[in-house]
């Protein structure tokens, strides 16, 4: 029973006892005014039973000589016989008086009764209503509790179905995809467009549902309406920082020092924040250290100083960490760190090689060894700027190559190994032909599947980390690019295309995947089609206006989640154990 309740019966009792106690205050000067009457009656009747008394006693003494007869004078007799009537209308009076008194007095007190039997009522009916009230109260906190309950059971499970998920998507080889919705940003404005104008028309038709939903809704002019929802491994919101995105590559990190091949890649309409998600804004810029936590560091320096972090713990391992970086720009593989024959706009072309078919002969890319993250970043940096950009009308730096930074972790071999006493076995181990899966490491794991990189002899692979910003894709309309721009944008959307092919090859598990149609997935092939964890992040806009890249996207996110990898070729996918 509500608390309000209770108060309105307070205040409609205490407004009758007060009613009551005005109507006995009437009563009583009623009774005072009538006993005043009463008094100065009988004063009356005192003074006129004195004067009746002095007339009689002055009667008598004119009675003595004449008699009794002649002594009586008429007129006091006359008075008396007046006053009897009177004061027999008084004795009436006050009879009726005390009568009425009595009867309000009576009403009073019955009055009085009803009131108080009513009040005793009302004080039980309230206790009553307090104690329904305790009631509910224990009821509405024991259903809080279940509540609470019953929501961390369903946050365990949820948290148990998304470790289940993983476990399954890692058996099945899936490619792990995550969404990430960037925030409106000031170069989103339309000034031409009629229906930015409008305030009601929503200017953000990207929405994360939950952290694993995208809904896509968006209502245009001659345009059928859209409202689709797409599922991902993760979606991040508008809001969610640098350090969230990287909470979940963290754990990828972990599986590349247990010997898990590693490789994470961003995908997207130009614009929509890729080169910010892997490389934080202040890509191009000098090298921020990674350890500053509250920064808007990207992946690259945060996947940097945590895995020299991971290295510190455990010394004993001795691991080596190299680093290559390439670009690759109009369909040509360039390798950014190479000494020689660099132009100004990018390092010396190199060719793209895959564990199948790698030569010793051939020229293969630099690999600088770093010792700690500040080392890292500072050679990355460097490269970087080297790298192809070019303003278009989406986005001031539109990056126009697909950046790949590939991280060898080594490890020197047991003492007398084939590598140690024979360096030259050691050398066409590393980089001879090498049938899939039959390039191990001492220890007994298989190596990079990928042979884009010359070891240095006596050199176990232990595991590889790729970390690829890829070029945006992009509708010429919109970005407005021509001429050189125009052939650029035709070779990006091209390979993207070629991307897109290999992954519905493996999707629909064809015979013939084709890798080959482009550099960039030829360069790719072993981490598309082989064991590595690989993570998609697609970076997408929250705008109208962006709509058909952000459709075109989430689609190819969707067909990325479909593939199982290693069932591809026919067979059942190779056992992976960890090193
Ligand atoms: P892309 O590499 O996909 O072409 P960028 O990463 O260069 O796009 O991002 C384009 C612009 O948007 C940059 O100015 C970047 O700082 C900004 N941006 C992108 N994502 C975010 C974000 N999540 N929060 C804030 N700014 C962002
Ligand atoms: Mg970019």
């Amino acid at each position: 029973m509500p608390a309000a309740t209770g108060g309105r019966w307070g205040r409609f009792w205490e407004q009758r006892a007060r009613q009551l106690q005005r109507q006995v205050q009437a009563k009583e000067e009623w009774i005072v005014d009538l006993e005043t009457e009463n008094a100065v009656l009988h004063l009356r009747l005192a003074q006129y039973q004195g004067a009746a008394g002095q007339s009689g006693s002055a009667s008598a003494g004119l009675c003595s000589p004449c008699g009794p007869r002649a002594r009586l004078p008429r007129s006091p007799h006359a008075a008396l016989l007046r006053l009897c009537p009177v004061i027999q209308a008084l004795k009436q009076d006050v009879k009726a008086l005390h009568a009425s008194f009595l009867e309000v007095f009576r009403n009073f007190w019955d009055h009085l009764q009803t009131g108080l039997s009513e009040v005793a009522e009302g004080v039980q009916r309230a206790q009553l209503q307090h104690q329904a009230l305790l009631s509910w109260r224990s009821k509405a906190g024991h259903l809080e509790r279940c509540l609470q309950e019953a929501d961390s059971r369903y946050q365990l499970e949820k948290q148990r179905r998304k470790v289940l998920h993983n476990r399954l998507v890692e058996l099945k080889g899936n490619i792990r995809v995550h969404c990430r919705i960037r925030p409106l940003l000031p170069f989103d404005e339309e000034p031409e467009d009629p229906a930015s104008q409008n305030s009601s028309v929503p200017a953000e038709v990207v929405h994360a549902v939950d952290d694993e939903t995208v809904l896509v809704k968006c209502d245009r002019a001659a345009h059928p309406p859209i409202n689709n929802t797409y599922s991902f491994e993760r979606v991040y919101g508008p809001a969610e920082s640098q350090q969230a995105v990287f909470g979940d590559v963290r754990p990828l990190l972990t599986s590349l020092l247990d010997g898990y091949n590693v490789c994470i890649m961003a995908y997207g309409q130009t614009g929509c924040g890729k080169s910010y998600t892997m490389l934080g804004p202040q890509s191009t810029g000098e090298p921020v250290p990674p350890w500053e936590p509250h920064s808007d560091l990207g992946v690259l320096p945060r996947a940097a100083g945590e895995l020299f972090r991971l290295i510190s713990e455990n010394p004993s391992r001795s691991l080596k960490v190299d680093v290559s970086i390439v670009e690759v720009y109009n369909n040509d593989i360039f390798d950014l760190l190479a000494k020689d024959g660099r132009t100004a706009a990018s390092g010396p072309k190199r060719e793209a090689l895959t564990a199948q078919e790698a030569k010793p002969e051939v020229c293969l890319l630099t690999r600088e060894p770093v010792h700690s993250a500040a080392e890292f970043m500072a050679l990355a940096a460097g490269s970087l700027q080297l790298r192809a950009e070019l303003a278009t009308s989406v986005h001031a730096n539109s990056s126009r190559s697909h950046l790949i930074i590939t991280v060898t972790l080594t490890t020197a071999p047991a003492r007398g190994s084939p590598g140690a006493r024979h360096p030259r076995a050691a050398e066409q181990q590393a980089n001879g032909p090498w049938p899939e899966g039959s390039r191990r490491s001492a220890s007994g794991g298989r190596a990079w599947p990928g042979a884009l990189g010359a070891q240095r002899p006596a050199e176990q692979v232990h595991a590889k980390l790729q970390l690829v910003d890829l070029a945006g894709s992009e509708c010429v309309g919109v970005s407005g690019v021509t001429g050189s721009a125009l052939r650029e944008t035709s070779f990006i959307n091209r390979s993207l295309a070629a991307l897109a092919d290999v992954l519905g090859a493996l999707a629909e598990r064809r015979g013939h995947v084709p890798y080959r149609n482009s550099k960039l997935t030829h360069f790719l092939q072993d981490v598309l089609g082989g064991d590595a964890k690989l993570l998609v992040i697609l970076c997408v806009s929250p705008c109208r206006k962006h709509v058909a890249e952000t459709l075109r996207c989430l689609g190819f996110g969707a067909r990325a989640r479909q593939v199982q990898r290693g069932q591809a070729r026919g067979g059942s996918p190779a056992p992976r154990k960890p090193r």
